[in-house]
C-alpha cells in the first residue's frame, strides 16, 4: 500500500479549515490528535441507534452494546498483541491508568520504605501519582538521570535497584524531547533484579507498533485520544498474574460478583477494575481508531513520520538561533522541542498561532526534565500521521518571520 497523505487528509474534516483565516496547520499532536470522520461516524451511529447500558440489561439494545464494548476490547488486545482480553482495561487515559497502578499495586504490594523507580523524563501523570502514594505510605521514589542529549543513562539505571526495589516505571517515549527509550532493555533489567514494570505509552502507541508480550512489560498504559481516537477513553494492559494479584481500583456497580454488608467478593479481570458504567461509546470509537491506523499500517505511519521528522530537524537547523533539544541520535520520534534566540516560547508559540500554526508551549507537563535542561519551557512541534512537509515549511518560515521581528 502506498501512503498518500493528501487522502489520508480527507479523512480529517477539521484539516481543511482555516484559522485566522489562514490554513490550518496542526502541530500539537502529542498534546491530542484529530479525528477522522469513521471514528465520530461509529460514536454518532451507536449513540443513534444503539445506546442502551452494557453488561446489564437482556433486552436487545444492550445485549448489541455489550457485543460492541467488548469486541472493543479484543480490537485493543489484537493492537497490542496481549495474550488474552482479561488483561485490557478500559480507563479514562493514560493518567487515570497509571494511577490505577501507583494505587492498586502501592496497596497490594508496597510498604513504608519501598523504592519505585521513575526516570527524569517522565510525564507528571508518572511522578505525582508516586509522590500521591509516598504521601501515603512513605514509599521512596528514585529516578534515572539522563543525559545532556536527553537519553536514559541505562548504567545509572541499574545502580538504583536495591533490595527493596518493587516497581519500575517509565515512558516509552519522550513528549518533550521524542526519546525513544530502550524498553526492551529497560523490562529485561527490571526483571533481572525480580522487579516488574509499568510503561507509558501514551507517546508510543501512536507513533510505532508496540507488542506488549515482545516487550515483556507487566503493565502498560496508552490514551485513546492521541491516537485519533475519543477523548476520556484510554487503556491499561497487565500481565494477568498481577492483575490478579493487585486490590481493586475503585468500588462500584459491575467490580464485584456479590455484595453484602459482611463481605464483598469481587467480578473476574478485567471487570474487578472497571466500576461504574464505562465510556461504552468512546470504546468504539477507541477501536475504530486503532482498525484506521492498523489498516494505514504501523509501519507505513512510523515510516512517514521518521522522514517528516527527519525533513522538519534539517529545515529547523537552518534557522539563526535554533536551538532543538534532544533528537541526538536519528532514533527520535515525532516531537521535535525547542527555543529561538531569546524569543521567548509564549511570544513564538502565539506569534505562530496567528499565522494558523498550532504548536503547544511551556513545561509539557514535564516540569522536572525541563528544570534538567535548565530552561523554563520549549516551543512544541510533534506530527502526526496526516502532516506534510508543506506544513514543516510553512512552520519554518513562520519561525523565520517572527525571529525577523525580534
Ligand atoms: N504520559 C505522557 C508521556 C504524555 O505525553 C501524556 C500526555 O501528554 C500523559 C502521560 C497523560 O495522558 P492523558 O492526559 O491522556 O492521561
Amino acid at each position: 500500500m502506498t501512503y498518500d497523505v493528501q487522502s489520508i487528509r480527507q479523512d480529517f474534516p477539521i484539516l481543511g479549515r482555516r484559522v485566522y483565516d489562514k490554513p490550518l496547520v496542526y502541530f500539537d499532536n502529542g498534546a491530542t490528535t484529530q479525528k477522522p470522520r469513521c471514528v465520530v461516524d461509529a460514536m454518532t451511529e451507536e449513540y443513534y441507534n444503539v445506546n442502551a447500558n452494557v453488561h446489564r440489561g437482556v433486552h436487545f439494545l444492550s445485549q448489541r452494546a455489550t457485543d460492541l464494548h467488548e469486541q472493543s476490547r479484543e480490537t485493543v488486545r489484537r493492537f497490542l498483541n496481549a495474550r488474552s482480553t482479561t488483561e485490557i482495561i478500559f480507563t479514562r487515559g493514560t493518567t487515570e491508568s497509571i494511577n490505577l497502578v501507583t494505587s492498586c499495586f502501592g496497596e497490594g504490594c508496597m510498604q513504608e520504605g519501598d523504592e519505585v523507580i521513575v526516570s527524569q523524563m517522565e510525564h507528571h501523570s508518572n511522578i505525582v501519582s508516586w509522590q500521591l502514594l509516598q504521601a501515603r505510605k512513605g514509599i521512596v521514589i528514585k529516578v534515572i538521570p539522563i543525559s545532556d542529549e536527553g537519553e536514559l543513562l541505562m548504567e545509572e539505571y541499574e545502580k538504583l535497584f536495591t533490595e527493596k526495589t518493587r516497581i519500575v516505571s517509565v515512558t516509552h517515549v519522550s513528549n518533550v524531547l521524542g526519546t525513544v527509550n530502550p524498553a526492551k532493555d529497560i523490562v529485561r533489567i527490571a526483571h533481572e533484579h525480580g522487579v516488574p514494570i509499568l510503561i507509558d505509552g501514551a507517546q508510543s502507541t501512536p507513533h510505532f507498533k508496540v507488542d506488549v508480550q515482545d516487550l515483556d512489560c507487566d503493565f502498560y498504559a496508552f490514551s485513546g485520544h492521541k491516537i485519533y481516537g475519543p477523548t476520556g477513553i484510554g487503556v491499561l494492559y497487565g500481565k494477568e498474574a498481577w492483575l490478579d494479584r493487585i486490590p481493586p481500583y475503585m468500588g462500584g456497580g459491575e467490580m464485584i460478583r456479590t455484595v453484602s454488608f459482611e463481605k464483598t467478593t469481587f467480578n473476574d479481570l478485567p471487570y474487578k477494575f472497571e466500576a461504574g458504567t464505562p465510556d461504552y461509546v468512546a470504546t468504539t470509537g477507541l477501536a475504530k481508531a486503532l482498525e484506521y491506523v492498523t489498516h494505514l499500517g504501523m509501519e507505513h505511519i512510523e515510516a512517514h513520520e521518521r522522514e517528516l521528522t527527519r525533513y522538519a530537524l534539517e529545515q529547523m537547523r537552518q534557522i539563526e538561533g535554533m536551538h532543538i533539544y534532544g533528537h541526538a541520535s536519528d532514533g527520535g520520534d515525532a516531537v521535535i522541542s525547542f527555543n529561538v534566540g531569546h524569543i521567548h516560547h509564549l511570544d513564538l508559540g502565539t506569534l505562530l498561532d496567528r499565522l494558523g500554526i498550532a504548536i503547544r508551549t511551556g513545561h509539557h507537563c514535564a516540569e522536572p526534565l525541563i528544570h534538567r535542561l535548565g530552561i523554563e519551557g520549549t516551543c512544541r512541534a510533534s506530527f502526526g500521521l496526516y502532516n506534510t512537509k508543506e506544513e514543516v515549511d510553512l512552520l519554518c518560515q513562520g519561525i523565520e518571520r517572527v525571529r525577523k521581528m525580534f
